[in-house]
């Protein structure tokens, strides 16, 4: 566990030691009963996270939300979570994937967002800044970004057919891609990376200090390296 510890927000970035069973039934259950733990340590009075699907939609929890206590999965499924409200977490849970968490300290707004190769490309963090402008008029130019623990380009190797992916979007392969060996393998958060800065966000705003790589380093769950058996880690932000 890591803990990215900022005056006005916070994000605690979990690991397999206490990662949830990711199983669409009992989601809910499994869920809750490692995030008392984690609500516990971080001062929480509860949390929010959606039914993840690689997509780009999401939701906002203003403080006018009427939520559910100690934890609220709403119905509706997406991948970014945005809020206004302090003391309440809202999470993303990965193997691989890459969680995103923006702060925008003028307008005191946070977000995450579930970003792997799919919402990636699909432009979830691209999204994710529309939708905190729509909602709360934020900046791109007030916004850090901090990347999380996820599939890094050390093992992440993609295949050949994987180029069909890329070319649907504004970013240059070569900006996200590494060569070595005759393989090729995905840099995620250059490629997101790329997306922010073209949009606005300042690339010295950008934050990979927690961004380990989840399949070389065993302290985290990965769906590459554990297939079926991976449990999810949990990402959780949360305004002060
Ligand atoms: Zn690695």
């Amino acid at each position: 566990m890591k803990v990215h510890n900022d005056s006005n927000f916070l994000i605690y970035f979990g690991d397999d030691s206490e990662s949830v069973k990711l199983s669409k039934e009992d989601l809910h259950n499994n869920l809750k009963e490692v995030l008392l733990g984690i609500q516990q340590k971080i001062n929480a009075k509860g949390s929010v996270f959606l039914k993840q699907v690689h997509g780009t939609n999401g939701i906002v929890v203003s403080k006018e939300s009427k939520l559910k206590y100690p934890l609220d999965i709403p119905d509706e499924h997406g991948d970014i979570i945005i809020t206004d409200r302090d003391e309440v977490g809202i999470g993303i849970l990965t193997a691989d994937c890459l969680p995103v968490v923006f702060y925008d300290r003028s307008k005191h707004v946070l977000a995450v967002a579930h970003a792997g190769w799919k919402g990636s490309v699909a432009g979830v963090s691209k999204r994710t800044l529309q939708m905190m402008h729509d909602r709360f008029k934020s900046d791109p130019a007030d916004i850090e970004v901090h990347f999380g623990p996820a599939a890094r380009s050390c093992c992440y190797e993609v295949q050949r057919d994987f180029l069909k992916h890329l070319s649907r979007t504004d970013i240059d392969h070569e900006h996200c891609l590494m060569h070595r060996k005759g393989k090729l393998f995905l840099d995620l958060s250059k490629f997101n990376k790329h997306q922010l800065v073209n949009l606005g966000v300042k690339e010295q705003n950008i934050q990979l200090k927690h961004h380990e790589c989840t399949i070389c380093n065993i302290n985290y769950c990965s769906y590459r390296r554990d297939k079926e058996d991976a449990n999810r880690q949990v990402t959780l932000a949360m305004l002060k």
